[in-house]
């Protein structure tokens, strides 16, 4: 396929490190950046990226990194994928914005056509498109208050759902997301989850726990809805026991309580499926998506059944840049080369390459190998006590970024290593990259 305006030869494939990291170049941004962008914006890796392909982000010092994050799990297809890329360079040429709420255009409503497609609800399904994650969490809440009646929401222990003033109050954890920035949005409640690791739960009785502090705390006659992640993603990659996801569902089925899936994080194709709701045997009400969607160009939804999504007044929801044009033609673009690609099946590739690693390279810090698809995690602890030990998975994590890798954690403790490559990243570079991460714990 002509790609019109990259002529650049592909990106190489593979990890190489000069001299610096970070080199001169990357120094000298590092230092502009201290003097002109706010302290609380802080980066993971010291170096500024110059191209990103495939399996690899490039430094503008040449360092050549293997990447396992994906830009927090956006870059699904590759961060300049062909598709992706000649979709964008032709919609900018066409118009880059006309406010869908001003004159619309087909982009939007075929990203909507295509998300009631794919996603895991039943009957006929609207979705309204937004800029972020958050965005689209603030506005399924909307919706669910609007379509109810009613005020209050649960979330969950270890959830995460964004930075703004309605989602950090949904968020769980205080440092960094919410120290000394409250009050917090009024009507959120939270209840206990499901984290079989900590808690020693089947799902039935994490379900009990949960249910009961709905019915006590809040009471379903207050509840407008209950949002979860399907695996929550900044908590740890935490898989709820099996069952205990229907149980919830099941209880505001019966009660007139919205189920909201945060499919932000595991969504997408993310996780081997295309929503992480079908393998956790979940039919939500609303579904929350971005992240994955659109190949990094910004752009969330909200997904819901229709009798709900349409309770809202005409012109009760909207925003000036929600679904942007170029960000739509994106998502079109990614929607056809996950399943051109084989890119669900790519991501169960992911998961047993990945579980296949680890099982050989045992090692008695690792608590759990957990996760679905490419959305994987390691969790440390004290072997001896099986506290969470954020010391060794910051050390573990800080050598393997030295050693050129990019690398996340998460978790309410620190503890966790989280893997999220680009679906397309080769299984060479992939193997590669957990080489590192298994030699940074051995030398740990
Ligand atoms: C990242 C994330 C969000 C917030 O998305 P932003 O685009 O950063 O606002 C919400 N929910 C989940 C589950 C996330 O992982």
């Amino acid at each position: 396929m002509a790609v019109p305006t990259q002529t650049r030869p592909p990106l190489e494939q593979s990890r190489h490190l000069t001299d610096a990291m970070p080199g001169p170049q990357s120094q000298a941004l590092a230092e502009r950046q201290k003097a002109a962008v706010p302290a609380g914006v802080a980066a993971t890796m010291p170096v500024f990226a110059a191209r990103a392909e495939g399996g690899i982000i490039e430094d503008v010092d040449g360092n050549r990194l293997i990447d396992l994050g994906a830009g927090i799990a956006v870059t699904s297809v590759g961060a300049s994928h062909p598709k992706v890329v000649q979709a964008v360079q032709e919609q900018v040429a066409s118009f880059t914005h006309t406010c869908f709420m001003v004159t619309p255009y087909e982009g939007y409503v075929a990203v909507a056509e295509k998300l009631g497609e794919k996603a895991p609800l039943s009957g006929e399904t609207r979705t309204a498109l937004f800029n972020s994650g958050a965005e689209a969490v603030e506005n399924a809440v909307k919706v669910a208050r609007a379509f109810t009646g009613k005020q209050a929401v649960a979330a969950f222990d270890h959830a995460y759902h964004g930075r703004t003033t309605l989602t950090m109050a949904l968020t769980a954890k205080s440092m960094p997301y919410k120290h000394s920035f409250g009050p917090f949005a009024p009507e959120v409640y939270r209840v206990p989850g499901s984290y079989p690791l900590r808690d020693g739960l089947d799902g039935a009785t994490a379900a009990r726990h949960a249910i009961s502090a709905l019915e006590k705390q809040i009471g379903a006659d207050n509840l407008a809805a209950v949002i979860m992640e399907p695996i929550q993603g900044e908590g740890g990659f935490i898989v709820p026991a099996q069952g205990f996801l229907p149980a919830i569902v099941d209880w505001c089925r019966a009660n007139d309580v919205l189920f909201i899936a945060d499919e932000v994080q595991s969504g997408f194709a993310r996780t081997g499926t295309w929503f992480a709701s079908e393998t956790e045997g979940i039919e939500p009400d609303l579904m929350t998506t971005a992240k994955g969607i659109a190949g990094g160009m910004p752009l969330s939804a909200v997904t819901g059944r229709a009798e709900i999504m349409d309770a809202v007044h005409p012109g009760g929801l909207g925003g000036t840049y929600g679904g942007n044009p170029v960000a739509c033609a994106a998502a079109l673009a990614v929607l056809e080369a996950i399943e051109e690609d084989g890119l669900l099946g790519r991501a169960q590739m992911i998961e047993r390459v990945i579980r296949e690693h680890f099982e050989r390279h045992l090692d008695e810090r690792i608590g759990e190998i957990r996760g679905r698809g490419a959305m994987m995690a390691l969790e440390f602890v004290d072997p001896a006590t099986g506290e969470p030990d954020a010391a060794l998975t910051g050390a573990v994590a800080a050598a393997a970024r030295r050693a050129g890798v990019v690398l996340l954690t998460c978790g309410t403790y620190g503890n966790v290593v989280r893997f999220l490559p680009p679906l397309v990243i080769s299984e060479e570079l992939l193997r590669e990259g957990l080489g590192v991460v298994s030699e940074a714990l051995a030398a740990a």
